[in-house]
């Protein structure tokens, strides 16, 4: 069974930060930018993650699944930086 983590900048809701970096660690690849874009989806099966392109659904220029790592975008939005940040 597979589940989808979404990045919730983009949509408005909360971000389950902890399951994205969690998610993000099990990746056998670096992602490179999508790892900070406000499109990034992480698709989950028990076995593998996958990054998916959010921004695919709705522009067909971009792949609904980039080959990582993605070191340049035109669509690259960074997350906004967590309110609770140690700066
Ligand atoms: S817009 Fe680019 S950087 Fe953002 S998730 Fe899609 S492919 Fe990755």
């Amino acid at each position: 069974m597979r589940s989808e983590v979404m990045v919730p900048e983009a949509e408005g809701g909360k971000e389950p930060a902890a399951e994205r970096r969690r998610l993000l660690a099990r990746l056998a690849v670096q992602p490179g930018l999508c790892a900070g874009c406000v499109h990034l989806r992480l698709v989950a099966s028990p076995r593998s993650v996958f990054v998916r392109c959010g921004l695919a659904d709705s522009d067909p220029a971009f792949p609904r699944y980039p080959a990582l790592p993605v070191l340049r975008c035109a669509g690259f939005r960074p997350l906004p930086a967590p309110a609770d940040a140690d700066f």
